[in-house]
């Protein structure tokens, strides 16, 4: 298996090459052009939005987008308390969290002023089911192709919050995105939604919107709302342990290791090894081990997992990927599958506990499956 001197991709990666120096494109930063543009677009809206007065169509100059973590509950606050903006706080109640938004946000919805509205729509699970019984897609494929699953599902209620936010006239849209995310997602409104036509067809996007997207798609662009990403256009002072500190500081911020599990993860996992032959976390893997190549000193917890340096991510898929295997088929011993798991987890710096809830999590994968219609053999 050919793989990336510096951070370890495979070749077969999607949207991953390698070059005659064992060096992936990530690593060259081809990526690079792409990047500094979408920048460029990103803080100039950012400026245009901190600088503009009241929205004279309406009662709101933004909707935020709140999922009750610690990145959009800090710009909640910071936009209604420093600028003083009247912010719409949007959340959609994901039917797969372990513990549902509507939990998470109660804390923050009595000391913030803002409105909040808490949407829900159960088609989601329908545009998952579509994704996870896809036939094997065909190769090479490109960039994320082994996340789609759960680049479809944030798609989805990012542009529920798009048509929201159209059909409310407030102009602008507040999306709480990490800086290492940018590349993950689109920057611009119309864009979002062709890639959601492109991905499941005309007739399944009219389906899952009811039309609505038809609609949107062809609006005058000055009616459209614009897609605001703070912590990109302020990517220098993002510090998730100082963001930390200040909010708990305020007492809007009780963290809590399952707050934002996604009882999907294990099945998440399932569909990239059985499809890319890869963990869910792999590009997370490789950007942590390209960054400290770069920085030797380099341990910040900019990402959704700590990978200590002391893992051998090639290893530690390769165990993981034999289990959720095992699992999938119903070979093997549950109590076995658990105590491997949590020693996995727990060498990625999770808790006992932690490890314990998200190993369970991955025994009880077939059954979420059969509830979900998902296939897995
Ligand atoms: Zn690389």
């Amino acid at each position: 298996m050919v793989r990336c001197k510096v951070c370890s991709l495979n070749a077969g990666h999607p949207g991953i090459s390698i070059d005659d120096d064992g060096v992936c494109n990530l690593c060259r930063l081809d990526v690079a052009v792409e990047l500094v543009e979408n920048f460029t677009y990103v803080s100039r809206v950012y400026e245009e939005f901190t600088n503009s007065g009241p929205n004279q169509r309406g009662p709101h100059d933004c909707l935020l987008m709140y999922s009750g973590g610690k990145d959009s509950t800090y710009m909640l606050d910071k936009f209604v308390n420093e600028y003083h903006k009247r912010v719409l706080s949007y959340t959609f109640d994901l039917p797969f969290e372990s513990v549902h938004a509507a939990a998470n946000i109660s804390l923050v919805r009595e000391k913030i002023p803002a409105t909040f509205v808490i949407d829900t729509d159960e088609r989601i699970k329908d545009v998952m089911r579509e994704v996870f019984n896809r036939p094997t897609p065909a190769k090479p494929g490109k960039y994320l192709d082994e996340k789609l699953p759960c680049v479809s599902c944030r798609s989805f209620f990012v542009i529920r919050a798009i048509l929201y936010a159209w059909q409310h006239d407030i102009p602008y849209i507040i999306l709480c995105a990490d800086p290492q995310q940018i590349l993950t997602m689109e920057s611009n409104v119309r864009k979002i939604v062709k890639s959601f036509y492109r991905t499941f067809g005309r007739t399944l996007t009219d389906e899952y919107f009811q039309g609505e997207l038809e609609r949107l798609l062809f609006a005058p662009e000055s009616e459209l709302p614009k897609i605001v990403f703070p912590f990109v256009a302020l990517r220098d002072e993002y510090d998730p342990d100082r963001i930390v500190a200040e909010l708990k500081e305020k007492g809007l911020y009780r963290s809590s290791p399952y707050e934002t599990h996604c009882t999907l993860f294990p099945l998440l996992n399932y569909y990239s090894f059985k499809n890319w032959d890869c963990m869910f976390y792999k590009l997370n893997a490789s950007s942590y081990l390209r960054a400290v190549s770069r920085n030797k000193d380099y341990d910040r917890s900019t990402y959704s997992v700590r990978f200590p340096r002391s893992v051998d991510v090639t290893e530690l898929e390769d165990r993981l990927r034999a289990i959720v295997f095992e699992i999938a088929t119903g070979e093997g011993d549950p109590d076995a599958h658990e105590d491997a798991l949590v020693d996995l987890f727990k060498r990625l710096d999770a808790t006992e506990d932690a490890a314990r809830y998200v190993a369970r999590s991955f025994l009880d994968m077939r059954t979420v499956a059969a509830d979900m219609g998902i296939r897995i053999d």
